[in-house]
């Protein structure tokens, strides 16, 4: 508990308490003279602690300004505090001389509000990654599709997709196992992200054996160019592969989708288009990739 000077915050009176939560006792913070609080709190915490000393101005007894601070222990680490403060004493006219207030301790209970949110900003990555490669999900695929489809629906860009789908890819876990076929997965998808150039790109695992990228402001040349770096990067992990009727390493088919309208569509024919184009792509011999063609509704 204490009561401040309204005109040039000094204290008059503070407790004990004080003592165990800042190192400070009564004596040391009268000695402080004026603004004392100002000495004591977080720069960041400055401004918002003389806008609340002004809104004093304002109240009516009775009512209770509520605020949390941090401030600094003698000691120098830092301390949260719940401050609320009323008018104790007015003037003549009326005006604010002194202020009273409590503090509570809410360090703890901060700390542990700030190890919530950073653990739930991490389970919220997690729900978006797949856990075995380690690129976007499912889920954030179709999010990121309906969001960048809404984006060009007014005809000024353009949206690629390419759908990978990895060559024999049973044959491949029969010959080396399972676990072997987890590992090429892994590195499948790193090469994929390696040759997947602007931060607006996203790779996703989209099922299985599958990957799907979405490219915004990609129009169908320059989608071309992205199928062909992914084939180079595939190319060059040179991951064996006996049984494959089409390589002895590793290879991927690949169907390509473009967009620069989607006025009276859903995404859903984007994905059906690059779906086209990767059954192509299996049927003309694998290793390769094929444009979809999208059939306007
Ligand atoms: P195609 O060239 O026609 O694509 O033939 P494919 O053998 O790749 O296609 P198919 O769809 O018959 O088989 C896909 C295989 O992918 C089946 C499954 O064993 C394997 N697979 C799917 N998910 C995983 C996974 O998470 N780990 C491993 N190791 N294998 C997987
Ligand atoms: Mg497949
Ligand atoms: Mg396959």
């Amino acid at each position: 508990m204490y009561v401040d000077s309204f005109s040039d915050g000094s204290n008059f009176y503070i407790n004990r308490w004080i003592e165990n939560v800042l190192g400070y006792g009564p004596y040391d913070v009268q000695k402080m003279g004026p603004r004392y609080l100002e000495q004591l709190v977080h720069a960041d915490d400055k401004a918002l602690m003389a806008s609340e000393r002004r809104k004093l101005l304002a109240i009516n007894d009775g009512e209770v300004g509520e605020n949390e601070y941090r401030f600094r222990h003698r000691q120098g680490n830092w301390r949260w505090l719940l401050c609320r403060e009323t008018v104790f004493q007015r003037d003549g006219d009326g005006q604010p001389t002194q202020v009273f207030g409590t503090a509570t301790d809410i360090t703890k209970h901060k700390h542990a509000e700030v190890a919530l949110k950073e653990f739930n900003a991490e389970l919220e990555r997690l729900a978006r990654m797949d856990g075995l490669t380690q690129v976007a999900n499912r889920r954030s695929f179709d999010e990121y599709l309906t969001q960048e489809w809404e984006n060009i629906g007014s005809g000024r860009s353009s949206l690629s997709l390419i759908l990978c789908d990895i060559d024999y890819f049973k044959s491949f876990n029969d010959t080396y196992g399972h676990q072997a076929g987890d590992v090429c997965l892994r590195q499948v998808a790193k090469a994929i992200e390696h040759a997947v150039k602007r931060s607006t790109d996203l790779v996703a695992r989209y099922g299985g054996e599958e990957f799907a990228i979405i490219l915004p402001n990609t129009n169908e040349a320059g989608v071309k160019q992205v199928a062909q770096e992914i084939q180079r990067e595939i190319e060059s992990l040179n991951i064996p592969h006996s049984e494959s009727e089409v390589s002895n390493y590793i290879t991927l088919s690949l169907g390509l989708a473009s967009v620069s309208s989607t006025e009276n569509a859903h995404p859903d024919i984007l994905v059906a288009c690059a779906d086209q184009g990767l059954y192509q792509a299996k049927y003309y011999g694998r290793d390769r990739y094929c444009v979809g063609e999208i059939e306007h509704p």
